[in-house]
């Protein structure tokens, strides 16, 4: 495969599309980027004003401009954040959007692979992990080439939480959220450490006199988006840092190991639903699904989250 060096197609040039493209150009590692949208003129206004900032110092001279799917036959990652995200207002029906962006998600995945089986995707577009699963399920595409950003997310929202109640920097708040990127989400909390200190013994440790209740920070965890949501209209910033975080591990071939969502086959006992374990992610994509040690608690909490994503994948098939 002639890959163009470290080009990325971002499709979608909404809230999220402009600060993934904003977010992936500050990594410095990319030579050129193309943004695709239904709406060609917010494509180019996107990519002609982020492409200003590549004059300033320290800023390679990255080539960034809107384009066609065409576009994705010599790149190396495609990014899809294209579709309707929830309104403050909404009643926060995942279904409703699931239909929605599935249509999205279908219509996009078809122009890819007219380009590419080689490129890494990386899916955003609400709700991923229904998104992941039906573009990992529906076309003839490597699976592991194929990954949707989960609760990457949700794991540097709970690390930010925890970090910031041990007045810690949260890159050193170990451990993950798993699950549904959504409401069935949930904290391995007998992973959860800092400094290799367990969570239960982190209150003597720091000489916290409030006790963090873990209930609260996954119900924190979860609501944030949301919170997120209500108080600036969308969200941005913490999931275009989610992509490039992948981005960097994709085109380092860093064998990081990041929480991310994918088809499981067999992991825990659940197959035919994607959600989020921790994964290697390399210049493959995912290169291997870790089963870490989980407690039957949270055990029972991923069947759970899983259970629920199957309810709306059926749903999906039965209004086929
Ligand atoms: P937005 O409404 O601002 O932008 C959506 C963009 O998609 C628009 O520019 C629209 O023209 C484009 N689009 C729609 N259909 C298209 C198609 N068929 N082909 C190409 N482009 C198309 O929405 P947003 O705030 O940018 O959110 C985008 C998606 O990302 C939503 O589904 C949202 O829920 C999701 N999101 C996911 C996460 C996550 O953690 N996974 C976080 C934030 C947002």
């Amino acid at each position: 495969m002639n890959f163009v060096k470290n080009k990325l197609v971002v499709v979608g040039a909404g809230m999220v599309g402009s600060a993934v493209l904003n977010s992936v150009l500050s990594l410095n590692l990319l030579s050129e980027v193309v943004i695709v949208d239904i709406n060609d003129k917010k494509a180019q206004g996107e990519a002609l004003d982020a492409s200003h900032t590549t004059s300033f110092a320290y800023s390679p001279n990255v080539k960034v401009r809107a384009g066609s799917y065409e576009d994705c036959k010599d790149a190396q990652i495609v990014v899809i954040t294209a579709g309707p995200s929830l309104k403050p207002d909404d009643k926060l029906d995942r279904l409703v959007l699931a239909d929605t962006n599935v249509k999205v998600t279908d219509s996009i995945m078809k122009n890819i692979v007219k380009y590419t089986k080689d490129a890494i995707i990386i899916v955003v577009t609400n709700p991923v992990d229904i998104a992941t699963y039906y573009c990992q399920n529906n076309f003839d595409y490597p699976k592991n080439r194929i990954m949707g950003t989960g609760t990457l997310l949700d794991t540097a929202r709970m690390r930010k939480i925890i970090g910031k109640k041990y007045n810690v920097d949260s890159k050193n708040v170990h451990g993950y959220v798993l699950g549904e990127h959504g409401g069935s989400s949930f904290t391995s909390w007998s992973d959860v450490n800092i400094a290799g200190i367990p969570f239960d013994k982190l209150d003597d440790i720091f000489k916290v006199e409030a006790h963090a209740d873990k209930e609260q920070i996954d119900t924190e965890v979860r609501d944030s988006g949301i919170e997120v949501l209500k108080l600036k209209g969308y969200t941005s910033a913490g999931i275009a840092m989610s992509v490039s975080r992948l981005v960097k591990a994709i085109l380092l071939n860093e064998q990081s190991i990041l929480p991310v969502s994918s088809t499981l086959e067999g992991e825990y006992g659940i197959s035919d639903v994607a959600l989020s374990i921790p994964c290697v992610i390399t210049s493959n994509g995912i290169e291997n699904k870790l089963e870490i040690p989980l407690s039957e608690d949270e055990i029972d909490k991923l069947n759970k989250s899983a259970d629920s994503l199957k309810e709306i994948i059926k749903g999906l098939k039965d209004n086929k």
